[in-house]
């Protein structure tokens, strides 16, 4: 396309939101036939709350101190985490890391502390205590993120959090078949979480338990099947996949990483975009010929 037509399309963009930062990815735009997405804040809110929890250990210390390592996190689940928890108190958390794909770990009075999903327990070699197996089970058929707080250990609890799927995410789903466009969720939650997200936005197909890098990867493996692919994706998580992709979109209310990286930024975080911006793309590029 020529360099006015680019600006055109670049400047429709913006007027709907729509930032553009690299303009040949608006040339690109129209070639896709694949959209990846990532789940948490792409799909849906991104803002989950605590629907249930069940503590193995009574102690309110221990509240507090989940409360005190999970302030350390951007993650969104960490927010619905100390929304339902007492407020922590001054706890010094020390060493305090993000293991991706897994949750968090940092050290209160010298004691190893963990937060995340089941393979972070099993990286701790840790089991599922048998009491909390069923709960746990049912908590997954709800298709809610179930995710743990342990020491070294000893699981201490088990938390239920529900995220909802965003206004506007089957639609964007639907305009993006209707373009001929396969569409692929990933997420590092679990796979009935994964399944019912799916189902209630039309998306074809999924794959649950992804870590970051496992992201990047099935971009790279769709593009070895000829696809062109566009990943949308909101946190520091999503950077390789976005990288990868040969055409990225960042939601604008996620992590700045994932927007330093990413051609294409939406600010409203609303998905119908992702279709929009293709109809942009085909438009720009019709203008030329
Ligand atoms: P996604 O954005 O696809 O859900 P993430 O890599 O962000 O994937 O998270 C994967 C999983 O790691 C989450 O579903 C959760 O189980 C766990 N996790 C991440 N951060 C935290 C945290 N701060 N507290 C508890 N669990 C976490
Ligand atoms: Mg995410």
């Amino acid at each position: 396309a020529t360099p006015a037509a680019i600006m055109v399309g670049v400047g429709k963009g913006a007027g709907n939101g729509i930032l553009i930062k690299n303009a040949r990815s608006l040339e690109l735009a129209k070639r896709i036939n694949a959209v990846v997405l990532d789940k948490t804040g792409t799909i849906t809110e991104g803002k989950p709350a605590v629907t249930d929890s069940f503590w193995l250990q009574g102690d309110e210390t221990l509240q507090h101190i989940l409360a005190a390592l999970e302030q350390h996190s951007e993650h969104p689940l960490a927010a619905a985490v100390l929304a339902h928890l007492p407020g922590p108190l001054d706890y010094t958390v020390k060493d305090f890391k993000r293991i991706t794909g897994q949750g968090v770990q940092g050290f209160i009075n010298g004691r190893l502390y963990i937060a995340g999903n089941e393979a972070l327990l099993h990286a701790h070699q840790l089991a599922l205590p048998e009491t909390l197996q069923a709960k746990i089970h049912t908590w997954l058929q709800q298709a809610r993120t179930v995710i743990f707080f342990a020491d070294a250990t000893t699981v201490i609890a088990a938390l239920a959090i529900a995220d909802t799927v965003k206004a506007g995410a089957a639609a964007a789903v639907q305009a993006l078949q209707q373009q001929g466009i396969a569409t692929y969720l990933l997420t590092g939650d679990n796979a009935a979480a994964a399944a019912f997200i799916a189902a209630e936005t039309g998306i074809e197909h999924y794959r649950a338990g992804v870590l970051p890098a496992e992201k990047a990867a099935f971009v790279k493996e769709l593009q070895q099947q000829g696809r062109v692919v566009a990943m949308a994706g909101d946190g520091i998580n999503d950077s390789a996949a976005l990288a990868q992709a040969n055409v990225s979109i960042a939601m604008g209310k996620g992590s700045d990483i994932a927007m330093d990286v990413a051609d294409i930024t939406i600010l409203s975080s609303d998905l119908r975009r992702v279709p929009e911006v293709i109809c942009l793309s085909a438009a720009t590029v019709r203008t030329i010929h």
